[in-house]
């Protein structure tokens, strides 16, 4: 009896224990953002308890197709033999649509005989936790200001690139940007107006290639692309219109904004089977490119990797050459060729280097404008011309106009106005006695600088000359524009002039051009009689040449110079 009762006690007891646990789990259900799921032996999904929506399989097989965690394979083997799962991550859309990621674990029940019955098992709703994964990802992979994929990213691309190529005997091509100037865009403009640049410039290269093309950043401006199964030929095109799509102006914070880009090219496995080297080879030629002048394109050749380290030494050269005093310059005068008087002199810059002896100019001006070295060879230019200016007026000469070359990168920075300004009060030199010779290039990108610059020299009251005139983009409109005073017949022109009618035509246009707009002209590089003839009937009669005079030192010019 006894145990009877007790027996019955503990039943109910165990019952009470029972419902107990019920309720504590019903607890914790309705608490947990699972949701609990069960099949059936066939793995045909029977319910779905807590889940704000339905579950759109009707088989657990049906998810393999939709896993993202494992293989499908592993999902359809895990659930066919019956096994515990947990964590397989599938996709799917919820009722608005949206992609929907869930994560799902499942447990095997089986009957009083060991048979399976079926599954059960929960599942969570992980859309947001994966949407996280990828933006960090993401921004592990790829430069976030334009979404391209970064320089970690293209590393693994271009080795992938690579091998894929070697198998398939094809090449690839990687080609290595770098926009002009712009330094001075973020410099003049601002940041965001930089950034607005990076992301435009990205879109216009993008827009020249083909999808399978990989664009990526490695930062600051400099992009590469990854050309796979592309020929040389085809890389040539590529880069001749990447290069004129970025003739136009770019529109940022309504400012038309110019900015060209310089392009190198290596080619696999042409110049290196070495991923690294590509990259180093391409870099290599993108300088070359820049050194030509910028706007331009090069593809890797051999001989760089000595020009490169030339041009390292020329720099080191450069800087010593000012601080040692190598520079000096020569004079070249300006004749009237009916009177013979002498009416302008224009100096040139020359470099005694101690051991090559002297360099033209034309060979370090252009690695000078590469970094700062070109302020102060300008300031040495413009310091000298004007000192020797005030020695001569000093010694009672009777003075013509001195010409002053400046270089393009010089007009775009804003030193050059407190330069010209405080050199000329220091020797007391008036503004009619200086001109200002610039090429017709520097005036191609009208960036506000290189306006406020036009604008202070003539301020200043010195005259403007565009030198080489007909050699660059010359057109009517930027005579017009900038209020120049001067043209100078480019030394090519005068030189085809007795023999090429097309030379005699265009100089003859040039002369038109400045007579009617009222601006002076002299004609440079002239070499004999015949072609001072030539020039006398076109109407150009202001002169410069070897046959006139070799340029010479301020000694020898002084005796021309009336005392
Ligand atoms: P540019 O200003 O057009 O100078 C004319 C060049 O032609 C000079 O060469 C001059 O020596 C040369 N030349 C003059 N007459 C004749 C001739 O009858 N026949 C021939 N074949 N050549 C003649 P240079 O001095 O070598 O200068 C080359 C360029 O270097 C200049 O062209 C100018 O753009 C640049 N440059 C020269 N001096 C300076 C300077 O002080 N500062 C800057 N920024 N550039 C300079
Ligand atoms: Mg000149
Ligand atoms: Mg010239």
């Amino acid at each position: 009896m006894g145990d009877k009762l007790n027996k019955n006690i503990n039943s109910l007891l165990e019952h009470a224990q029972l419902s107990d646990d019920v309720e504590r789990f019903k607890d914790y259900a309705e608490a947990s953002a699972d949701w609990f799921w069960e099949s059936d032996s066939d793995l045909k999904i029977t319910a779905v308890l807590n889940a704000p929506e339905e579950i759109k399989f009707v088989y657990l097989t049906d998810m393999a197709a939709a896993c993202h965690s494992h293989t499908s394979n592993e999902m359809l083997k895990t659930l066919e033999t019956h096994q515990k799962f947990a964590d397989f991550v599938i996709h799917t859309t919820n009722q608005h649509g949206k992609l929907q990621y869930l994560r799902i674990s499942g447990k095997p029940v089986l009957g009083s005989k060991g048979e399976f019955c079926g599954y059960r098992g929960v599942a969570r709703d992980v859309s947001e936790v994966v949407a996280l994964n990828r933006r960090v990802e993401f921004l592990a992979t790829h430069d976030e200001l334009t979404g391209l994929p970064n320089r970690s990213q293209f590393r693994q691309r271009l080795e992938h690139a690579i091998t894929k190529a070697e198998r398939a005997n094809r090449q690839v091509l990687l080609m290595f940007f770098d926009l002009d100037h712009f330094k001075m865009v973020n410099d003049t403009l601002g940041h965001d107006a930089g950034d607005q640049l990076l992301i435009q410039a990205a879109r216009r290269i993008t827009q020249q290639v083909r999808a399978t093309d990989i664009l990526c950043r490695l930062g600051g401006d400099e992009f590469v692309m990854i050309m796979e199964g592309a020929s040389p030929q085809d890389g040539h095109r590529c880069v001749r219109e990447i290069i004129r799509a970025f003739a136009n102006p770019f529109e940022i914070q309504e400012q038309r904004v110019y900015c060209t880009v310089s392009i190198g090219v290596s080619v696999y496995p042409d110049d290196t089977t070495d991923p690294q080297a590509m990259v180093v080879y391409a870099d290599l030629a993108m300088y070359r490119a820049k050194q030509n002048g910028r706007n331009d394109f090069q593809f890797y050749t051999s001989n760089l990797n000595f020009i490169a380290h030339q041009w390292l030494e020329m720099e080191h050269g450069i800087r010593q050459a000012l601080a040692e005093n190598q520079f000096f310059l020569v004079y070249e005068p300006q004749i009237e060729n009916i009177t013979g008087e002498v009416v302008g002199i224009e100096a040139l810059l020359r470099w005694r280097h101690p051991e090559r002896g002297l360099i033209p100019p034309l060979e370090f001006i252009r690695i000078a404008e590469q970094s700062s070295l070109i302020y102060d060879i300008g300031e040495f230019v413009v310091e000298s011309c004007c000192r020797q200016l005030r020695a001569w007026l000093d010694d009672g000469y009777s003075v013509p106009r001195m010409s002053i070359n400046i270089s393009p990168r010089h007009l775009r920075s804003d030193r050059l106005g407190k330069l010209l300004g405080s050199v000329m009060a220091k020797y007391n030199i008036s503004a009619h006695m200086l001109c200002i010779e610039i090429t017709e290039n520097a005036l191609l990108e009208e960036a506000e600088i290189v306006k406020k610059n036009m604008h202070m020299i003539k301020d200043l009251g010195l005259s403007i000359s565009l030198d080489d005139f007909g050699m660059g983009h010359s057109s009517l409109l930027y005579l017009k524009r900038w209020d120049v005073d001067e043209v100078k017949i480019d030394r090519t022109f005068v030189e085809g002039l007795v023999d090429s009618e097309d030379d005699r035509a265009i100089v003859r246009a040039i002369v038109a051009l400045a007579h009617a707009l009222g601006l002076n002209l002299v004609g440079e590089g002239v070499e004999n009689q015949e072609q001072v003839d030539v020039l006398a009937t076109c109407g150009c009669t202001v002169l410069q040449g070897y046959y006139f005079a070799q340029s010479m030192s301020s000694k020898e010019i002084s005796q021309l110079l009336i005392h």
